[in-house]
């Protein structure tokens, strides 16, 4: 997991330097996206570059062109076979420290391979806690910003928490968790909330979609209140480290007598297979 990518060249992880007038050092100007690598094959390479552009597109930088010969040279480097690609780009070095942009300046571009901390199915079985938090981030939480401050601050809180994550509200409105999108189930019916400025498009979250819709389970995308989200059948959070975590309680509120629900481990399984057949 040593060689990595920056600027036009592999070399060791230890070898890498950024300047400190790099924007994304100084203004967390800058996208990423983190890309499963299942046996030495990417997972959904097409989405996440697609979402990639689209971040590019909302922070006003042209798209970047042969990433994906970058990401199979990146992997014949590596002796692992399952990791993530970690694939981050900022708008670049500027001479003075300036909110205003040039525009005449060079993308940093970096991609490093990073470990795989999935859960076991085990763990999965069980369940995992959930804390609800006010959602004070931006508005763009679309975008898949570097700047990560928010979701830092929201992460930690569930850790102390002993939480696996915090659920974040905007205005009685669910919106996602602070690293993963959210799905809840009520009398058989899932429920996610609907894409907007307020929340990630999951690569996780579409696939989940098109799995439960193959398989004859509805999903409607709309507004979750609290109360929903409480009383809820089931609860799981999705992302590409796992695809799949059940919440079995959120605060004081126990979901489903404290067990992981069927349509969970249903779909935890759908998505597993998925996985191993791609
Ligand atoms: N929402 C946030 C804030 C995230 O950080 C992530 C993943 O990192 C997700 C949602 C899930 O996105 P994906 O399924 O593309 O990993």
């Amino acid at each position: 997991m040593d060689q990595i990518y920056l600027n036009g060249s592999f070399l060791p992880r230890s070898e890498a330097q950024i300047p400190i007038m790099d924007r994304g050092f100084l203004f967390g100007d800058g996208v990423y996206e983190l890309i499963p690598v299942f046996n030495k094959k990417v997972f959904l390479l097409e989405e996440h570059l697609k979402r990639l552009k689209n971040s590019l597109n909302l922070i006003q930088m042209n798209d970047i062109k042969g990433l994906d010969k970058i990401i199979s040279t990146l992997i014949k480097k590596n002796t692992k076979n399952t990791f993530f690609i970690y694939l981050h780009i900022t708008r670049g070095v500027q001479s003075s420290r300036n909110h205003i942009y040039s525009e005449n300046i060079e993308p940093t571009i970096l991609l490093m391979c990073e470990d795989y901390p999935s859960f076991s199915k085990n763990e999965i079985k069980q369940g995992f806690q959930a804390t609800i938090q006010n959602d004070f981030r931006w508005m763009k939480s679309n975008i898949k910003s570097i700047s990560l401050l928010g979701n830092v601050l929201l992460k930690n809180y569930a850790s102390n928490n002993e939480c696996y994550e915090t659920l974040l509200m905007r205005d009685n409105r669910l919106t996602e968790g602070s690293t993963s999108n959210v799905f809840i189930v009520k009398d058989e019916i899932i429920y996610t909330p609907k894409l907007s400025n307020e929340l990630l498009p999951g690569v996780t979250r579409g696939l989940l979609i098109k799995l439960l819709g193959q398989n004859n389970l509805k999903v409607i995308e709309s507004d979750i209140s609290q109360s929903d989200l409480i009383n809820a059948d089931e609860v799981w959070c999705s992302s590409s480290t796992n695809s799949v975590v059940p919440i079995i309680k959120v605060d004081n509120s126990i979901i489903n007598d404290g067990k992981t629900g069927k349509i969970s481990i249903k779909i935890y399984e759908i998505a597993q297979d998925f996985i191993s057949d791609f």
